[in-house]
């Protein structure tokens, strides 16, 4: 699990934004819908790669998206 502080953390490589929006990938359940549209989570859909972003900028008209989900192993 991601820590909250993490995200914190994170900044837009575009412009430098705080907090980004987690993006979170699979079949989207209805708290899922509810937190994206409260600005809380990003939903990536239900194709996942390795390649698939972590985050994306919550500035509306930035819209970056990068990070990887396996970066966080150690
Ligand atoms: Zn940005």
């Amino acid at each position: 699990m991601r820590l909250p502080q993490q995200i914190l953390a994170e900044t837009c490589p575009s412009c430098d934004t705080l907090n980004p929006l987690e993006i979170v990938y699979g079949f989207a359940s209805a708290e899922m819908f509810d937190s994206a549209l409260a600005g809380h989570i990003a939903l990536g859909g239900c194709t996942f790669t390795d390649d698939s972003p972590a985050y994306r900028c919550r500035k509306p008209d930035c819209e970056a998206e990068w990070g990887r989900w396996g970066d966080d192993n150690d």
